[in-house]
Parts: C-alpha cells; structure tokens; sequence
C-alpha cells in the first residue's frame, strides 16, 4: 500500500512536471503568438499608409516614402489661408507674387491674371453700375470695403459675394492714420470691420487687407495676418481719385484709361475706387473690354 501509494505520488509528480512542462511550453507558444499577431497588423498598418501614396510601383519602396513627405509639404501652407494663397498663386506658370508694397504687402496676383481691386465702397450710387458692369463683362473683381459704408449698405456687400467678387478689409472709416496706432486699435478696426461685412453676410471669406492710402506699418501687417488676412497693396494705380484743377471728366477719364493700359502687366493689381467717382465707372467701360482682351481678369 505504502509502496504503492508513494508511486503513485512519484507517478502523478512525474505527470504534473510533464503537464507542467507542456503547459509552460504551450504557454510559451501562445505568448508567442500573440507577439506575431500583433506584430502583424502593425506592419499591415505601415503597409496601407504606403500604397495610396505609391499606388503602381510596389517594388520600388523608397519611392513612395518620397512622395509621402512631399505631399504633406503641399498641404502644409493650406490651414494657414493667406500663405496658402500666397503658395497657390506663386506656383502658378512662374509668375512670383511680389510683397514689395510698404511693410512688404502684396502688389502682384502671383500668377498671370490681373486683379482689378475697387476701394473705398460700397456706394450706393457706383457699385452698382460697377456690379452691372462686370456682370456683363465676365469679370470678378476684390472689393476693398469701408466699414461704416458696409454697415450702411449691407445689401450691396451681399451683391458684390452673390456674384462671387473678393471681399478686402479696407478699415472702419479710413483712418489714413490707422498703421501707426496701438496694436489694441488695430485689432478693435479691423475686427469692427469684419464684424459689418459678416453682419450683411455671416462667414464671408475676407481674405484681404488693404491699408487706406495704402499706408500700411509692419504692426498693421501683423495684426492683419493674426486675423487671416493678408496685407493687399497694388501695383498700378490710374490716380483716379485724384481731380487735379482744371481737369475735365473726360480729360480725367482718359487718364485712368491711358495709365491702367500702359502699366498693367501679367499678374497686376489694379487700383481703383468705386466711391464717389463716376468717372472711374465710366472709364472702366473702356477698360473691361480691353483688359479682357488682353489679360485673364481674375478675383484674389
Ligand atoms: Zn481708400
């Protein structure tokens, strides 16, 4: 019985540390396992991420690691709206936006299109012929507007987005003076001014800034990016505000038009002003055909 029983025992511990030892091995194995799976799906992770951008050429792989980065590059610059536009435009057919307005704004498109830029409004009385007009003509244009007039006619800021024109901050009541203020001010301007331009249309786009007179400070610049918007300047300009003595309409007509078609290049921003100047309207009759035929007008 004692023998017996003690061989059972030797008999059973021999069992258990062969039990013991298949477990620990069939432990080991499903420990191991586990770590091949997981392995797998994140080297079946790694593996998708890198078709898209590959797609065709599978055997090649360092050459979709290439695009990869190059494409993240490309949509880099898009959250940030202005240096998107800046990006967009200066690679379009080599031509280079130029920023060497005062505190490096903007005076070209950056691509071959002219934008014709209209300050100072909305005016009851002109924008809408110069709505009518570009209408006709196919054209979109960049309206720098005046905040007070955009409180005043906020049906003619929803004409000028309804036709698809670019709205541009052109400050609260064209404080010439405004570039030289505290940052505090600025942004209090700026900022009442897009608060009445959003009053007539709630989200407008306002990509622009323009500075009245074109006086435009590095402060003034830097608040404007802050807000999204990029420092607009020109690069030609009719002096159509300008009525020196003597001058008549017609006289003053023809100037506008003689200036506008004799500087006006590939990527030009034309300024002009759609308030208070009726000759302005009527010289753009002139020059909406010419320029059309001559230049792909477009809206920044
Ligand atoms: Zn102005």
């Amino acid at each position: 019985m004692r023998l017996s029983h003690t061989r059972k025992v030797f008999m059973l511990s021999v069992l258990l540390i062969m039990t013991g030892l298949l477990g620990q091995a069939a432990a080991a194995q499903t420990t191991a396992k586990p770590a091949t799976t997981t392995a797998e799906p994140v080297s079946s992770a790694v593996v998708p991420s890198d078709p898209p951008s590959s797609a065709g050429p599978a055997p090649s792989k360092p050459a979709p690691s290439k695009p990869a980065p190059s494409k993240p590059a490309a949509v880099k610059p898009k959250p940030a709206t202005n240096a998107g536009r800046t990006e967009s435009t200066t690679t379009g057919k080599g031509h280079k936006q130029r920023t060497n307005g005062p505190a490096r704004s903007i005076t070209t498109t950056g691509s071959a299109g002219v934008a014709l830029t209209f300050d100072d409004g909305p005016d009851p009385a002109y924008t809408p012929q110069l709505l009518k007009m570009l209408a006709q003509q196919h054209v979109k244009a960049t309206f720098c507007v005046v905040g007070t007039n955009a409180k005043k006619h906020p049906e003619l800021i929803r004409a000028i987005v309804k036709q698809g024109h670019t709205l541009c901050n052109h400050s609260w009541n064209h404080d010439l003076k405004l570039g030289k203020k505290p940052a505090a001010k600025i942004k209090a301007d700026l900022e009442r001014t897009n608060a009445a331009i959003r009053a007539a249309v709630p989200n407008a786009k306002i990509r622009f800034m323009r500075a009245p007179g074109g006086n435009f400070t590095p402060s003034l610049v830097k608040m404007s990016k802050k807000l999204g918007m990029a420092s607009l300047y020109w690069q030609v300009d009719p002096r159509d505000w300008d009525h020196p003595k003597g001058e008549s309409a017609g006289d003053h007509r023809k100037k506008i038009v003689k200036i506008v078609q004799k500087h006006t290049r590939p990527g030009s921003v034309v300024l002009s002003h759609d308030n208070a100047q009726p000759d302005t309207i009527a010289a753009y009759k002139t020059l909406l055909p010419w320029l059309r035929h001559r230049y792909r007008l477009v809206a920044l």
